[in-house]
Order: C-alpha cells, then sequence, then structure tokens
C-alpha cells in the first residue's frame, strides 16, 4: 500500500493507544524491522531506542525466534488450554521454573502485563480466602504502574492513566515511592502492617524501577527489607517484572539482582523477545497448593481464549535460549557501559537532572516548565529524534533509552548525541 493511502486509512480508522488524536503526529509508516533498526514504507531507516515500548529484547526480526515461529505455527498453532496441554507450554513452564527466583514453580499464562498482573493479584485475594481468612487490602507504591485493565489501574498510582476511572478503582494502601528514599518506605510498611497487618492479603511492587511512573529507581536494599517484612509476616509479595525482567536490570530478573524470592512474580513484554504477546504469573508451590481442594469453589477462574498459545511458547522458549547465551550476558553489560558514558557526557547539561541507569535501562530528567507525564518538552523532544532517526518516547519531562540488546555502542552514542543537540537548542 502506497504511504499516503495507508496514513489516510490509519487517520479514518485507527484508535492507536496513548494517543490524543487531535494534534498528534503522523504515526511512523513502519514496513519492517530488523536488529535495531525500524524502516519506514517511505525508506527512512529509525533507531529503536525504546524496544517498542519495552518489549524487543535481543532486536527486531531475530532469525531463531522467527524461525521458531514458524515452525509452531505449521505444527500446532492453538488449542483451548483448559483441559488440554503441549509440550511448548509445558517446556516454557519448565523452563521460566528454572530461570526464575529459587521456589517459583507453578506458572500461570496470560496474555500481557496487565492480565499478569490481574492473576498475580487474584490469586493472593483468593489464597487468603482459599485459607478461610479473607483478606482484601493491598499495599502498592507510590507512583508504581502496573497496567491498564481495572485490576492492575487500582494497584497503580492514581495519575494521569487511570484519573478517568478513579471512583471504579479498588482502594489500596499507599507505600511512599522508594526511588525518593526507602526508609520512609520501609516505616510505612511496618506502620501498616503495625495497624493493618492482618487485613494485607498482599505486597505488590516493580522491583527496582517504577517504569511508566518515571522510571524511577531505587535500591536493591530496599526491596530485600520489604521480602523480608513480607516473609515475617506471611503477607505474599508480589514482583511485577513486566518491565525489568529478562535481563533488563543485568541479571534476568531484577529480584535476582536483589537476591529476593518473591510469591508471585509477573512477567511480559520482553518474554517472547518481543515478537508475540504473552505473559506468566509464576507462584510458589505454597500458595498453588491452597487452591487445591474437593472444594471446586477454590479453583482459580481465570483464564483467556489465547491461553498458553503454543506459538508464542515457542517464541518465548527461543528468546530464552538466546538470553541464557554468554553473547546475551556480555551484550547487556556492554549497553550499560555505553549507557554510563553518555549519561556522563549528558550529566554536566544545565537542562538535565537526576541522571540513573539500573543495568540496561537509563534514564534523566529535562529541566522544562511543565513537569510530569503531560510536560510538552517530551514531544518535543520526540520529534527532533525522530527528525534525527531516532525512536524516543520520553514520559513527559523524563527522557529514557530502553535499547534492544543488538544495539551497538556507536548507536546509542548517537541517540545521546540527538538528545544532547536538542538540549543545546534556542528555546
Ligand atoms: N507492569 C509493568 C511494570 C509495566 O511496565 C507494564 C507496561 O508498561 C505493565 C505491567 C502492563 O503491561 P501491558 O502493557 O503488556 O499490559
Amino acid at each position: 500500500m502506497e504511504t499516503d493511502a495507508l496514513l489516510a486509512l490509519d487517520a479514518r480508522h485507527v484508535w492507536h493507544p496513548y494517543t490524543q488524536h487531535r494534534g498528534a503526529p503522523t504515526p511512523i509508516p513502519v514496513a519492517r524491522a530488523e536488529g535495531a533498526y525500524l524502516y519506514t514504507t517511505d525508506g527512512r531507516r529509525i533507531l529503536d531506542a525504546i524496544s517498542s515500548w519495552w518489549v524487543t529484547l535481543h532486536g527486531h526480526a531475530t532469525p531463531e525466534i522467527a524461525d521458531a515461529i514458524g515452525q509452531q505455527a505449521r505444527t500446532l498453532e492453538q488449542v483451548i488450554f483448559a483441559g488440554c496441554t503441549h509440550e511448548p507450554a509445558v517446556r516454557l513452564c519448565t523452563e521460566l521454573a528454572r530461570v526464575a527466583p529459587a521456589g517459583l514453580r507453578r506458572v500461570f499464562l496470560s496474555d500481557d502485563g496487565s492480565t499478569a498482573v490481574e492473576v498475580a493479584v487474584k490469586m493472593a485475594l483468593q489464597y487468603w480466602e482459599n485459607r478461610g481468612e479473607p483478606r482484601r487490602l493491598v499495599a502498592a507504591l507510590e507512583n508504581a504502574y502496573h497496567g491498564d485493565t481495572f485490576g492492575a489501574m487500582s494497584v497503580s498510582a492514581r495519575s494521569v492513566y487511570t484519573a478517568s476511572f478513579d471512583p471504579m478503582l479498588f482502594d489500596v494502601a499507599r507505600l511512599p515511592d522508594p526511588s525518593e528514599g526507602g526508609a520512609a518506605t520501609i516505616d510505612a510498611l511496618d506502620a501498616l502492617l503495625g495497624t493493618r497487618g492482618r487485613e494485607l492479603a498482599a505486597v505488590i511492587v516493580e522491583p527496582l524501577v517504577l517504569g511508566a511512573g518515571g522510571m524511577r529507581m531505587w535500591d536493591e536494599a530496599t526491596l530485600r527489607a520489604i521480602a523480608e517484612r513480607c516473609r515475617a509476616s506471611a503477607i505474599p509479595l508480589i514482583a511485577d517484572e513486566v518491565m525489568t525482567g529478562f535481563g533488563r536490570t543485568g541479571p534476568l530478573f531484577a529480584c535476582e539482582r536483589a537476591g529476593v524470592t518473591p510469591d508471585l512474580m509477573c512477567v511480559s513484554k520482553g518474554i517472547t523477545g518481543g515478537f508475540l504477546p504473552l505473559g506468566a504469573t509464576l507462584a510458589t508451590d505454597a500458595l498453588f497448593d491452597t487452591f487445591l481442594s474437593d472444594d471446586r469453589r477454590r479453583t482459580l477462574f481465570h483464564g483467556h481464549s489465547y491461553t498458553a498459545n503454543p506459538i508464542a511458547c515457542a517464541a518465548a522458549l527461543a528468546s530464552l535460549a538466546l538470553l541464557e547465551a554468554p553473547a546475551c550476558t556480555a551484550a547487556r553489560a556492554r549497553i550499560e557501559a555505553a549507557h554510563r558514558r553518555g549519561l556522563a557526557a549528558l550529566a554536566a547539561h544545565p537542562r538535565v537532572s537526576g541522571t540513573r541507569l539500573t543495568g540496561t535501562i537509563a534514564a534523566f530528567e529535562i529541566a522544562s516548565p511543565e513537569r510530569g507525564y503531560l510536560a510538552g518538552v517530551g514531544r518535543a523532544l520526540g520529534a527532533f529524534a525522530l527528525a534525527d532517526g531516532v525512536l524516543l518516547r520520553p514520559l513527559g519531562d523524563t527522557c529514557y533509552l530502553l535499547p534492544p540488546y543488538c544495539t551497538s555502542d556507536d548507536d546509542l552514542a548517537h541517540a545521546y548525541d540527538v538528545v544532547a543537540r536538542f538540549l543545546d537548542q534556542p528555546r
């Protein structure tokens, strides 16, 4: 299809995510992608410095994953997963249990990050119900983002993302953002355990990086302290590793980096290398065992039509094999080092503050009259970078770079250079 025709039909019929269609820039017409690059229908090459919303892991069109998908599609493309099973799902659940923090041996598959979180929250609530001691209160972090479905929005911070639905969301106990100082988070958790500990069904965190809430990074000691409190009080800890999973923070999982084993862990995004939607919620045997009963009401009544889609499972298996190769570990370390150089150069800029880095995720704030997600400076930087062949999508005045692991040092240096040139522009 010609580019003009494509864009005209898009403008007429398509409703894009997180897009204010009035005044939105023309969407980038992407024809194909390979490695760290997107190629447009009108002949441009664009560096994907944000891994297409944090999903592309090794690079676009990774042949090993594409081949696994093709082969699986010709063998078994889909089958109901209630009452049936198949090798790609069994192998994937076994592999996830092997690579996850020790003790997470049960895997429930779903469709995306939001559903992985929904499932974890439902499991935690029903866990207490099944034990005959119903508890309804969930503790969650200020500035957290856990997805866009109603349960996931409820445990997320109230923000511009949730504002239209706030009255419909369930209340949670809110703990201070640990990126602003872990001591206050721990004190608040201690106080909550003291006053409402017997109501508390779960604590949910984005380990080490609060993503869509502003790429706010926090420390391993605080994560360990939260985990210790949960363990001591026998309250399930839910780690939402939807963004941080599969090497983004260096090790396979942020919990691993902190030496923490949660009771429930949510993964998605990079799980298939960025090829297909898939979510997974990992649970301990102890939690799973409370669902075993002759009373059929203790069943987890949750499932999706495409649960454990064999093609998505095959993609995930191929991606995991690549992820565990020493070359991928080295690539992640290389990206971290390249970020460190890029951030060091930017840190001196008068318009930059709060440079930070966790593994392959780098972020900083840009001085601007408006603050937060709606700050126009992010959109201006996105447009400037695009004109120079780099895809960035700042969260308002927070800019981050989260590239696929195949991104070369030169390409990442170019992305930092584009940001620096934007900042040097006269305002
Ligand atoms: N949890 C975290 C930590 C996320 O970053 C996201 C998405 O950005 C989600 C959950 C929701 O994932 P999805 O967009 O796949 O529903």
